[in-house]
């Protein structure tokens, strides 16, 4: 069956944007997975974490063929590709890879929780997933991304639009 998967690429060490296109760009190659629209590129805010490095953040949607697990083991096979190092929790990291939405579904499992249950409450993953599709119904809150981002304040979570592309 084919399904509408909609992924967060963030980056905050290295050549930022850099990562997230090249991250785009693999998805893209990833059998049965095809690149349907891609959000502007954000500068964010870090939150709930420590380093003082800003991210740059995208989300893209997906039109694909696969079970959402194959889909995260693909997606992580990407972030070690990238250069993504697994040590300390909240680490810069190069590439972070976040499936948020997976058409309707609702998956709570170790290893996959899907919707990414912090997606709600992040602006870096709120803005750039309305911009593509504020109609959008989070399966599990029952309300559009656009009626969730009205929701969660400011501050802290700064998000600015990245020019160049
Ligand atoms: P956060 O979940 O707060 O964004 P993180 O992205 O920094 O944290 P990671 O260290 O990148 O966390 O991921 C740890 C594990 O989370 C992954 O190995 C993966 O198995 C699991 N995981 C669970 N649900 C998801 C999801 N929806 N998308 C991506 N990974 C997920
Ligand atoms: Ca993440
Ligand atoms: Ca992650």
């Amino acid at each position: 069956m084919i399904k509408t998967a909609y992924i967060s690429i963030g980056s905050n060490l290295g050549d930022k944007l850099g990562n997230c296109t090249k991250a785009a760009d693999l998805i893209d190659r990833i059998p049965c997975c095809k690149v349907m629209a891609k959000s502007d590129f954000y500068r964010t805010e870090p939150v709930e974490m420590e380093s003082s490095e800003w991210f740059v953040n995208v989300v893209i949607s997906l039109s694909v063929q696969l079970s959402a697990h194959d889909l995260l083991k693909s997606l992580l096979q990407i972030e070690t590709a990238l250069g993504r190092e697994r040590g300390k929790i909240c680490a810069p990291r190069t590439i972070d890879l976040d499936i948020l939405i997976f058409g309707q579904d609702i998956i709570d499992e170790r290893g996959l929780t899907v919707p990414h249950p912090l997606m709600h409450l992040r602006r870096f993953v709120l803005i750039p997933i309305a911009q593509l599709d504020p109609d959008l119904n989070h399966p599990v809150i029952g309300e559009t991304m656009a009626e969730l981002l009205e929701k969660v304040p400011e501050n802290g979570q700064a998000v600015i639009p990245l020019r160049e592309r």
